[in-house]
């Protein structure tokens, strides 16, 4: 059996709900558990967040897949319905939806005369107030409200926008884009959102009704050059795996494809079972750190598909068996992160299906 898992420990995702929470104490929370819950796994992660005021992901299969796992919490579509097949299916399973484009107004406004869906939908406006991804303009917006107000399906609408620089606490873009929302919707009296994670940390006026965190339930910042600690939040995933064999090099031996390390002396390598196959970053560069007994040694030569191989030096007592910690526990996403020229969202969602899963409280 390869060894390669990822441990999801439910009481820290609970913390960084209650971390939110501490954040933003006069907000409800929509909690982001889109692509797979960030890799942890959507089921049990929503199951896990229980105390959430409601849930979103980005498309139809994501509610679906809560759905029949049982979750009671509302669940928010956050890239809206693709098509009329994909409405229906949101209104019969009782779905919130993000509503961003003309087409999906139409949607609604051809439905008007099916009285079993009267009052059925709740709605999250979209406007756009400089991401220009997805959402109305200001000039299409309060027409597109006044559509939806007058809609014998609507039962209640939200207004939403989306930060784009939130993250970089010197870019005054994000105080504009709250300024904008709050010109273009101040005569509207409804809740409103527009935080992520970023905003949630950084820019409290973009608190608004709701927020809605991703990454940092996930205990990782969201923030350049910040790690979760720092905001007291927990991680929640940690990948390991065994080292399963060692190596003894002599000075000037190469390690790996390419061989693009060299062992300026003799030393001895461990071989881990981990490579991109489960989704450890093929870029991560020579120096990343990997935990083995609490001590962090250096990946050498290139990520392969099943294996890393790190530097252990010459007198080390690692043996085959031990486990290696890639992150999490004790070794910061964040940091590997930044040895592969990415960021923790990527090294989450780049987990593959070959990784085992193993839910702890
Ligand atoms: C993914 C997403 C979020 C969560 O973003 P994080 O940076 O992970 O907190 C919030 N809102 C929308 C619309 C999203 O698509």
């Amino acid at each position: 059996m390869r060894a390669p898992k990822a441990k999801i420990d439910l009481s820290a995702l609970r913390h960084n709900l209650a971390t939110v929470k501490q954040l933003a104490p006069a907000s409800k929370i929509m909690a982001v558990v889109k692509a797979d819950a960030y890799g942890h796994g959507i089921q049990q992660i929503s199951l896990g967040l229980e105390q959430a005021d409601a849930i979103a992901v980005a498309c139809l299969k994501e509610a679906i897949a809560l759905k029949n796992a049982g979750i009671s919490n509302p669940v928010i579509l956050l890239e809206g319905f693709f098509g009329e097949k994909e409405f229906t299916q949101t209104l019969n399973n009782g779905f919130e939806t993000v509503i961003h484009q003309e087409e999906q107004l139409q949607l609604i406004e051809s439905y008007e005369n099916r009285r079993e869906y009267s009052e059925f939908l709740t709605v999250w406006l979209k406007l756009d107030t400089g991401m220009n991804r997805l959402g109305l303009n200001p000039e299409e917006f309060i027409d597109a409200y006044h559509r939806l107000k007058s809609s014998s399906l609507v039962k209640s609408i939200h207004l939403m926008s989306h930060l784009a620089c939130a993250d970089d606490i010197t870019n005054s873009m994000s105080s504009r884009q709250v300024e904008q929302f709050k010109k273009v919707v101040k005569e509207i009296n409804t809740q409103k959102s527009m935080a992520n994670s970023a905003g949630i940390i950084a820019w409290p006026e973009s608190h608004f009704e709701w927020v809605r965190p991703g990454i940092m339930l996930y205990g990782s910042s969201p923030m350049l050059g910040l790690k979760g600690v720092e905001h007291g939040l927990k991680p929640v995933m940690t990948l390991e795996s065994e080292v399963f064999a060692i190596k003894h090099l002599k000075a000037g031996d190469s390690v790996g494809y390419g061989a693009i390390w060299k062992a300026p002396a003799d030393t001895v390598i461990g071989v881990v079972a981990i490579g991109y196959g489960d989704g450890y970053p093929r870029h991560a560069k020579v120096g990343t750190p990997v935990l083995v007994g609490g001590k962090r040694y250096p990946l050498v030569g290139r990520v392969s598909m099943d294996m890393i191989t790190i530097d252990l030096g010459a007198d080390s007592e690692v043996k085959v068996g031990d486990k290696a910690i890639l992150w999490g526990e004790g070794l910061a996403v964040e940091e590997v992160a930044d040895w592969a020229e990415t960021i923790s969202y990527t090294l989450f969602c780049g987990i593959t299906s070959r990784v085992e899963y193993e839910y702890y409280d």
